[in-house]
């Protein structure tokens, strides 16, 4: 009954989305903040009769809002259902193991090897230094790589990796294997390397709105990158599914996107709530990675991760633990509202 293909595949476990008891939610990034207000305005007077129609298949108005918000041509720009959807696109467009293995860091975006299955592509994990930052030589080495993908901030560590060190990377790749770099978690404190879109043709740049625009349910995704990258992008979408995004996400995704300085708000607030419980954490002698994401990846000698997990969940908090080795006794903590951050912190220093 089942296709060949179906035997090679591990699908990605999201984090628990719980419908029987009402936790504190820290586990899957999302922005504790409500989107911006403006939102429900639109909502108020959406006229339906417009979704009697299929959405503009080719994104036009939202590819150039986009555009203007970055500083780039609309041609620069594709959109998908999610970016775990416009990485579904990349992996099939981009990356093919006749070329060579695709090289990730070890500890990184746990979908990366899913797709790969998925599209049997062949990869080599890169492992990170020992403070857990992404090392760029041993990706030099490779000599048969068909390209290179990372998330910048890393997840789950947080950690980003400076602009200098991606355009060293770049500039030691030959121009025919494409670099992405997942910026799902750029808007808290990174630097992007959008700037560089125009100088390097194989570069692309992946982002969402589901954490910065607190738009998780609205599924909104974007790649930024040179315009052949981009075409590749629409054949492979037009081959699958021609509309993937919806009239209502594109429209609100428009009103999202202009709205710069709610949402500077709202993610200054994120910023300095991390500030603060990274601060707390570590007085209480706690181990923190530097983060430039929503959340924090953070260990208590002494203890494992799945017992910080579980008593945590016992006591009503839900943070994500991995279960795999060399990193197992790590959580990553989503960054919540001061008050949710307040309680994860009398819990912590109750329990641990
Ligand atoms: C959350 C996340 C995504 C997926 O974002 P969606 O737009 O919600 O699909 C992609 N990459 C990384 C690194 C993420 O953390």
């Amino acid at each position: 009954m089942l296709s060949g293909r179906m035997k090679n595949i591990t699908p990605y476990v999201p984090g628990e989305q719980p419908q029987d008891r009402k936790y504190i939610k820290l586990n899957t990034n999302e922005n504790p903040y409500p989107p911006t207000p403006r939102i429900d305005e639109f909502l108020k007077q959406f006229d339906v009769e417009k979704l009697r129609l299929y959405p503009d298949p080719r994104f036009d108005s939202i590819r150039q809002t986009l555009a203007r918000r970055y500083g780039i041509r609309k041609e620069q720009v594709f959109l998908g259902n999610g970016s775990d959807e416009v990485l579904a696109f990349v992996f099939f467009a981009f990356f093919d193991s006749a070329d060579g293995v695709l090289m990730f860091p070890e500890y990184t975006y746990s979908f990366y090897p899913v797709y790969c299955d998925f599209f049997n592509i062949e990869y080599k994990k890169i492992p990170l230094s020992d403070q857990f930052e992404i090392h760029i030589d041993p990706y030099f080495k490779e000599k048969k790589s068909c390209g290179i993908i990372f998330a910048n901030p890393n997840a789950p560590t947080g950690i980003c990796l400076s602009i200098e060190k991606i355009q060293q990377l770049l500039d030691a790749c030959p121009d025919n294997r494409v670099v992405v770099i997942d910026e799902a978690y750029i808007d808290f404190g990174g630097e992007s390397v959008v700037g560089l879109i125009d100088e390097y043709k194989n570069l692309l740049i992946t982002r969402t709105y589901s954490k910065s625009l607190s738009l998780a349910g609205l599924r909104l995704g974007f790649a930024m990158g040179d315009d052949d990258l981009i075409s590749a992008l629409f054949a492979a979408k037009d081959s699958f599914n021609s509309y993937p995004v919806s009239t209502l996400a594109q429209k609100i995704g428009e009103i999202a996107i202009e709205d710069v300085n709610y949402s500077t708000a709202i993610l200054e607030k994120i910023i300095q709530n991390r500030a603060y419980l990274s601060r707390s954490l570590t007085d209480a002698g706690w181990v923190v990675l530097p983060s430039k994401a929503n959340f924090i990846f953070t260990r208590k000698p002494g203890v494992s991760g799945l017992d910080i997990y579980l008593k945590l969940k016992n006591n009503g908090i839900l943070v994500r633990h991995f279960n795999i080795s060399g990193i197992e006794d790590f959580v990553r903590i989503t960054i919540g509202k001061r008050s949710e951050v307040d309680a994860l912190l009398e819990a912590v220093n109750t329990l641990f």
